[in-house]
């Protein structure tokens, strides 16, 4: 193996060349503080208005609307405790769910040790939400649900146009975390009921450390970040100027390429998936068909260790995760998998493997190759599996 075959993708991608090239200028050339006054700085602020108006129209903001951060957990954070710290007065419940990415749920911990209520909407078999629970669960203190786009594990989409229309009926603020679904799904703040909106430059093609938050015009909400006046003196810090021109750039090719991306990673993510289900005991976790994020797939493959999985796949030349980036690294199965009624012993052998433009179909194929051949290596040396043969039971 030369190159590693990288399926990864949810948990981060490489920076496009073309967006790399926008860049570069603003580390070395127009290096001004966009803040000052001098005709240096305008190249720089100009880039940055440039920015703003890509991000916007990408999600059918307006551009006085987007806010740019220093990533997905910090715009996560902002939504979540900026608007519970200005609307504490009208009330102290939040609504979100089980599967949200940690930048949600330790957020959410956090306000609960700060006197609000959370509550942590189920999700069924397949990672989706009920209407019906989200709506007997709003109540006269609620004052933000957060719910997810589309879930970084399992790939799931929700239902956002009916969870937007329900809280604009009952006049809840709406915030989603859309990190994985922005370049992947299409979004339209004002149709969608939207009223906040995280999203990360690094999934999409752009630079780590680079995220914005689309607040609605009129949502009031605290400052996260303290300072000086930039962002209209709602997210202070020197501007991150060569990451924000490649979020800009990054998220208008994204819009531009999202038709023919998402069905080429579709195909490749069906192509995988049946694959690997003929793994004798595998099983698909998160939905099939459009509900799904076009280059998830999340397999849990019984009697294995996912973390098992992923040393030999590394050793054979592919890079993949057991869920979150976050959680590997410790041996607690996903919360995701856990939420959607897997057992721990079944959520343990769980393999995420996400794709994207980089991905062939040569890729696909050597991958269910790999697994099969890494999985009953494992099995063979599994006293589950073993006992499991000997019993001949389920
Ligand atoms: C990656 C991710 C985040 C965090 O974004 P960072 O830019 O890494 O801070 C938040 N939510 C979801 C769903 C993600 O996939």
């Amino acid at each position: 193996m030369n190159k590693p075959i990288y399926m990864d993708y949810a948990a981060t991608t490489y920076v496009k060349p073309e967006v790399l090239d926008e860049m570069i200028p603003y580390f070395t050339e127009h290096f001004g503080n966009p803040s000052s006054i001098y005709s240096l700085s305008r190249e720089t602020k100009k880039a940055i208005d440039k920015a703003r108006d890509r991000v916007a129209k990408a999600i059918n903001a307006d551009s006085n609307e987007i806010y740019f951060t220093g990533g997905g957990s910090e715009a996560d954070n902002w939504a979540l405790k900026g608007i519970a710290f200005a609307h504490k007065n009208k009330g102290n419940h939040i609504i979100t769910t089980t599967i949200e990415h940690h930048a949600i749920l330790h957020a959410c911990e956090y306000l609960e040790k700060n006197g609000f209520e959370i509550t942590y909407l189920p999700v069924d078999e397949y990672g989706f939400i009920k209407i019906e629970d989200l709506e007997k669960a709003i109540s006269d203190k609620t004052i933000l649900v957060s719910i997810m786009f589309a879930n970084n594990e399992i790939g799931t989409i929700q239902p956002i146009n009916e969870i937007g229309k329900l809280c604009r009926e009952k006049k809840v603020l709406f915030h989603t975390d859309a990190v994985q679904a922005v370049g992947n799904v299409n979004i339209d703040v004002k149709e969608m009921n939207i009223d906040l909106l995280s999203m990360a430059a690094h999934k999409i093609y752009g630079p780590k450390g680079t995220g914005a938050l689309y607040i609605k015009k009129g949502v009031k909400i605290d400052n996260l970040v303290h300072g000086g006046g930039q962002e209209r003196s709602k997210r202070a810090g020197t501007e991150n100027v060569a990451g924000i021109v490649g979020l800009g750039k990054a998220i208008e090719l994204a819009s531009e390429n999202m038709e023919a991306h998402s069905k080429k990673l579709t195909e490749l993510r069906d192509r995988l998936i049946e694959g690997l289900l003929k793994i004798p005991y595998s099983r698909l976790n998160g939905p099939v068909g459009e509900k799904r994020l076009p280059g998830n797939a999340n397999i849990c493959f019984r009697f294995i260790e996912g973390e098992a999985i992923l040393l030999l796949l590394d050793h054979m030349g592919i890079c993949a995760s057991s869920g979150s980036a976050c959680t590997s690294g410790s041996l607690d199965p996903s919360h995701v998998l856990l939420a959607i009624g897997l057992p721990h012993e079944i959520a343990h052998g769980s393999l995420r493997l996400s794709m994207g433009d980089g991905t062939t179909v040569e890729d696909v194929d050597y991958v269910i190759e790999t697994v099969e051949k890494v999985v009953s290596r494992l099995r063979d040396m599994s006293p589950l599996w073993d006992d499991f043969i000997k019993k001949g039971d389920k």
